[in-house]
């Protein structure tokens, strides 16, 4: 892609500083996820960015959890973050936790404490808040600000060894309560909370802020290029300033455009809800927009990291068509999957001069899309079930399938013509007849007949039944979260459609998640993680064309 396009701004700036031999040439990025969520498609564009800049400049990138908020992060968090990165195709140098550099930044704010740069405050919440000001005034000293040094290093301490309860004390930088930067108006570094923490337990009470500890962590780890979302810009002079003022190393942070996508909410608190309240099914519920509800609706890693590369990398906000992700995914499956077929909704077919009890193994191609992809054989009798509709009693003007009277071929078998079908009593078909033209074999074709429509087909004898799961958007609006009232409003009630009884060809039973199908005409699907030898469930992943656009838009 960035042969195409040229560089991107992030590319230029790391090729410029190699050039200059700034660390030494090195490049070390990282990717600093908080464990308190799954990873989203909107995490796939930074850890491919992250992972993908640092081996285009022969370096390395940390997987480092941004732990310092004890009551949202978990351990499944953690390894279901891991899980992700490595199933999009990116291995760490080393993992790391911000939670293992608390006596560090411990140490670090003692350090400002004695050069007179940080101080407890008795302040509430609220007050501190009032004292903020807002962009256009000044905000207003607190009375704690001119504490001594040695009573701000005492108090800390206490602080520290659990002698105040939650938000009796913070200590927060003495910087500016007049500075045009919100962030300088002496922001808080740490805050108390007596909450056991999920790898420190209860050893700490008082945790650091976001910004005490995110360019901090970067510096002690000494990351060269530390590359962030565009909402981090405001505060990188505060990042900068910890770093001068404590004499860290220089990491330095670049911002670029988040990834949004229509018809999705990205951020996990709105996941979370989501998830607790039973919208869906869990965090990798494939109509999620997570990496884990990706992979098990049936994108490959390709198809994702594909899609970032794509989207491309900018410094300027936008929103990104769902329908580009699906392009993504239908572009990769194209070449990787297996066509098979699958009946979703079926309908016998009964072929009256097929010798009774006869079957033939009939080859069929794999996939002629992709070289070498080889045939297999499926079985063929006189009892089938084909598409309920493809069949009409009485066809409309272009349709060029079943319908008395009509021919059709059957997918890698004979020309059929229909001769009959048969009724229930509220006007259902429940069955059609016909002929087979045995000349008309595929691949050996004698009969010189010439039929417009193809149709694929299983023998009822051999078919597997399963469950098959259609998704669509989990929204029915472009931008949930913009909307009025609240984004759980917008929810699609049609996003799932489940067929019970679909009718799969007899290969399909061996299939297990990670494999990739094309069901020919319907779609690209994979079997679900729930499925299992006596109940297959297989998932559509996409459809074989934008149907959205299409037929809705
Ligand atoms: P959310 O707002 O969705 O909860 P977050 O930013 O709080 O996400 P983190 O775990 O802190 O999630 O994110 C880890 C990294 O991924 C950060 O560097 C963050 O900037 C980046 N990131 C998060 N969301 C996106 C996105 N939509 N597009 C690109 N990068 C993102
Ligand atoms: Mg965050």
């Amino acid at each position: 892609m960035s042969a195409e396009k040229g560089p991107n701004f992030l590319e230029e700036i790391i090729a410029e500083d190699v050039k200059n031999g700034k660390h030494g040439g090195r490049v070390l990025t990282r990717f600093p996820p908080e464990p308190n969520g799954y990873l989203h498609i909107g995490h796939s564009k930074s850890i491919c960015l992250n992972f993908g800049l640092a081996q285009q400049f022969g370096g390395s990138t940390n997987l480092r959890f941004d732990d310092t908020n004890p009551e949202k992060e978990e351990t499944e968090y953690v390894e279901s973050i891991k899980a992700d990165i490595r199933w999009l195709g990116f291995e760490w140098a080393n993992e790391f936790y911000a939670s293992d550099y608390f006596p560090r930044l411990y140490d670090f704010a003692v350090r400002l404490i004695r050069a007179g740069l940080a101080y407890v405050d008795d302040s509430s919440a609220a007050e501190i808040a009032a004292m903020k000001g807002t962009p256009t005034t000044a905000g207003t000293d607190s009375p704690y600000r001119e504490r001594s040094v040695e009573e701000n290093l005492g108090l800390f301490e206490r602080m520290k060894n659990g002698e105040f309860s939650d938000g009796e004390k913070v200590l927060r930088a003495k910087i500016d309560m007049a500075s045009p930067n919100m962030h300088f108006r002496d922001p808080i570094l740490y805050r108390i909370k007596h909450t056991a923490h999920h790898r420190t337990g209860n050893t700490w009470c008082i945790y650091p802020m976001y910004d005490f500890a995110h360019g901090q962590s970067d510096a002690i780890e000494q990351i060269t290029h530390s590359i962030c979302t565009l909402e981090f810009e405001v505060h990188r002079p505060l990042y900068e300033w910890f770093i001068e003022k404590l004499e860290l190393f220089p990491s330095r942070q670049y911002e670029f455009a988040r990834l949004n996508l229509n018809y999705t909410v990205m951020s996990k608190r709105k996941l979370l809800q989501l998830v607790q309240e039973g919208h869906v099914k869990g965090w990798d519920d494939p109509r999620m927009p997570t990496i884990s509800a990706l992979r098990r609706r049936g994108y490959t890693p390709e198809s994702i990291r594909h899609f970032a590369e794509r989207v491309g990398v900018a410094r300027r906000e936008n929103i990104i068509d769902v329908g580009l992700l699906e392009f993504c995914v239908r572009e990769d499956l194209n070449k990787r999957a297996t066509r098979v077929m699958a009946v979703l909704e079926p309908l016998k077919l009964v072929i009256e001069n097929y010798p009774a009890g006869q079957v033939e193994m009939l080859p069929t191609e794999n996939n002629t899309e992709a070289e070498g992809a080889g045939t297999r054989e499926i079985p063929f009798s006189g009892e089938l079930y084909i598409e309920r509709d493809d069949f009409m009693e009485e066809p409309e003007k272009k349709f060029f399938r079943l319908a008395p009277g009509k021919m059709v071929r059957l997918k890698s078998a004979y020309i059929v013509e229909c001769t009959g079908f048969e009724k229930d009593g509220q006007g259902n078909i429940t069955l059609v007849r016909a002929r087979y033209v045995p000349e008309s074999k595929s691949g050996h074709d004698q009969s010189g007949l010439q039929v417009k429509g193809v149709i694929h087909w299983v023998s009822a004898a051999h078919a597997i039944p399963a469950e098959v799961r259609l998704y669509d958007r989990l929204f029915r609006v472009e931008d949930p979260s913009s909307e009025e009232g609240d984004f759980k409003d917008y929810i699609n009630p049609d996003s799932l459609h489940t067929i019970t009884a679909a009718m799969l060809e007899p290969s399909l039973r061996e299939a297990r998640p990670g494999q990739y199908f094309q069901f020919m005409r319907k779609g690209y699907f994979v079997p679900d993680t729930e499925s299992t030898a006596a109940h297959p469930v297989f998932n559509r992943t996409v459809g074989l064309k934008d149907a959205w656009t299409k037929g809705k838009g």
